[in-house]
């Protein structure tokens, strides 16, 4: 795959809980090594697109395409691989509680067979030296402040080597002062080249690191463009309004 092929290709997604239409003729695409951040106020539908790229919410219409294969026709088989191929990071880190970091990052590729048990322990304490907890293999989660408990988080998703990382608000559950070690784990991921879809309402992280910000209103991509376009240039009136609420 040329590295101008988009990874992931979003066409016309609708999506509906009932009768409340959450996402209405989204489009867009992701190449590799791009990325992408949502912004857009609560309720606007960010995590709902992100959920339905890897299909942890179905039933929607329209495409999406990750890999140039169809998503949402996938059997249950070909959707297990296409989420090993997206990492996803939560708000809430979700760590299992009585497995100690190791075991939280090595569980997925020793369970799903993807490494031997030597490979994912050698992997893990690799993971863990970039995202700085190589002393805290052996800790338990509730031993670990949310800032470190986000980065096991992180490598975690990462233990799977995945070609794209989904990162829904990773840094909103967090103490202000854990704030930025996370953001830096995640800007060091971005300029290794990691492809990285990112709902965040930390602006200045979200100028740095875009390459395209879609700033998503009412279940629609209201503006879209550079860092540059969204947050000095547009005039566009909803996401103007927006910005001076967060910024
Ligand atoms: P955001 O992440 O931008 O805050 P969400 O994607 O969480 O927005 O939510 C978009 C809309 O979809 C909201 O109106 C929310 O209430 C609704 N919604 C999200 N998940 C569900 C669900 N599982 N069932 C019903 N409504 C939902
Ligand atoms: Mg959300």
């Amino acid at each position: 795959m040329s590295a101008e092929q988009n990874i992931i290709e979003v066409d016309d997604l609708k999506k509906a809980f009932g009768e409340n239409v959450v996402l209405k003729d989204i489009s867009f695409s992701v190449k590799k090594s791009e990325k992408v951040v949502l912004i857009g106020p609560s309720g606007s539908g960010k995590s709902t697109l992100l959920r339905c790229l890897n299909r942890l919410e179905d039933d929607y219409e329209g495409k999406v395409l990750f890999e140039g294969e169809n998503v949402n026709g996938a059997s249950k088989e070909k959707l297990c691989l296409l989420r090993q191929k997206m990492g996803m990071v939560f708000q809430q880190f979700n760590l299992f509680p009585h497995k100690t970091v190791l075991e939280n990052i090595t569980f997925s590729p020793i369970k799903l067979k993807v490494a031997s048990s030597a490979e994912a322990t050698e992997h893990a304490h690799e993971l863990l030296e970039q995202v700085g907890l190589s002393e805290k293999a052996e800790a338990y989660p509730q031993s670990l402040s949310g800032g470190q408990q986000q980065r096991v988080a992180i490598a975690r998703a990462l233990a799977m080597n995945p070609e794209v990382m989904l990162f829904d608000e990773p840094t909103s559950a967090l103490d202000p002062e854990m704030v930025g070690d996370v953001l830096d784990v995640m800007e060091r991921l971005a300029k290794n080249g990691m492809t990285m879809i990112i709902v965040t309402h930390e602006m200045s992280f979200a100028q740095n690191i875009a390459d395209k910000v879609l700033f998503m209103n009412d279940g629609m991509i209201a503006d879209s463009g550079t860092a540059k376009h969204i947050f000095k240039e547009t005039d566009n009136a909803r996401t103007r309004s927006f910005l001076s609420k967060v910024m």
